[in-house]
């Protein structure tokens, strides 16, 4: 198992769904992690239960990501109460299926707000600290509808296809610094946020992923624990895409 035991870890969005999943690998790899959420503190408190269960530190803080002040605050409330962040991970992320002509402001607004400038505030705070250490590991959460677009997923996917260059050319600009960016793109992995869909669509949907199921959280997690180690020192400016053959 790749070691990353020393190390502090941020996750965005992990009191539920991949974010929880990432943090309970990065825990089990020997990190101490910074869960965050915005909405659901009783998810959260799950989070944080299982990782000191594994017997990690961890600490819960409640910030909006796609706010700039409270991404900030987050950062630093990472930074206060360990000293240092030497990972993070921009995994918060919200989804909207629908036509895209029925869309309003509001709806694609959110979509980009979060899941893009998301990104953009965590990383844009987090890495004048890592620049100071000259070493850091960022890695995106973002899907593979941001590598081929989907049908009612129009704004998600142009948000993640947003991301997917945010971190190639952030990761251009930063391995001078010895920061690596990475982003992983997940296909359709078991969380609520695929809720949504009735026993006969997931059937439908399972026979359209060449590995024949959803995706689990651990999948994306192992992945993630993996491009924050040593192993994969080497790389950087990558889109690892983990989708079952979907793509
Ligand atoms: P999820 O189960 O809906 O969980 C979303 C998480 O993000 C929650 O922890 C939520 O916090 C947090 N969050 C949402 N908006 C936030 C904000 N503005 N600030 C801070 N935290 C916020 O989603 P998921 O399926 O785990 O998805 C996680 C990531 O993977 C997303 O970026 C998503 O686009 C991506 N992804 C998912 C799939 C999939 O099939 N599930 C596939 C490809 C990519 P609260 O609990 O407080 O609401």
């Amino acid at each position: 198992m790749e070691s990353l035991t020393g190390k502090v870890a941020l996750v965005t969005g992990s009191s539920r769904g991949i974010g929880r999943s990432i943090a309970l690998e990065i825990a089990k790899a020997g990190a101490s992690v910074v869960i965050n959420y915005t909405n659901n503190e009783k998810e959260a408190i799950k989070t944080l239960e299982e990782i000191r269960k594994i017997g990690r530190a961890a600490i819960i803080v409640k910030a909006d990501v796609s706010v700039y002040e409270q991404a900030k605050m987050l950062i630093n409330s990472a930074i206060e109460h360990f000293g240092k962040i030497d990972i993070l991970i921009n995994n918060a992320g919200v989804s909207y299926i629908g036509l895209f002509m029925d869309m309003n402001e509001k709806q694609w607004e959110r979509i980009i707000n979060v899941n893009l400038n998301g990104v953009i505030n965590c990383s844009h705070n987090v890495i004048p600290h890592m620049v100071s250490k000259k070493a850091g590991c960022i890695v995106n959460v973002s899907s593979m509808w941001g590598n081929v677009g989907a049908s009612c997923e129009v704004i998600y996917s142009a948000s993640k296809g947003a991301v997917n260059l945010f971190t190639k050319a952030l990761a251009k600009e930063m391995a001078p610094s010895n920061i690596r960016v990475n982003a992983v793109a997940p296909g359709v992995i078991d969380t609520e946020m695929n809720s949504f869909l009735n026993k006969e669509e997931r059937e439908a949907l399972e026979e359209e992923i060449p590995i024949g199921k959803f995706g689990k959280g651990e999948d994306v997690g192992k992945t993630v624990v993996f491009l924050c180690s040593d192993a994969a020192k080497y790389i950087t400016a990558q889109i690892i895409t983990i989708d079952g053959g979907m793509n």
